[in-house]
């Protein structure tokens, strides 16, 4: 299981869209847009804290 940093959705990695290790953390998407603003800006979305991913 993993966080969509994007949406913060808890993403499950067999449903996941696809997958990146990023800075040595695993991230997963939960659909195609999600991970293309990631890959746009990944360490906006990489920096948040996690605090604010639980939210
Ligand atoms: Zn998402």
């Amino acid at each position: 299981m993993a966080i969509d940093p994007v949406c913060n959705m808890t993403v499950y990695e067999e449903l996941a869209v696809s997958c990146e290790e990023y800075k040595g953390k695993h991230y997963c998407f939960c659909s195609k847009a999600c991970r293309e603003a990631f890959d746009k800006d990944p360490d906006l979305h990489a920096n948040k804290p996690y605090e604010l991913l639980q939210s």
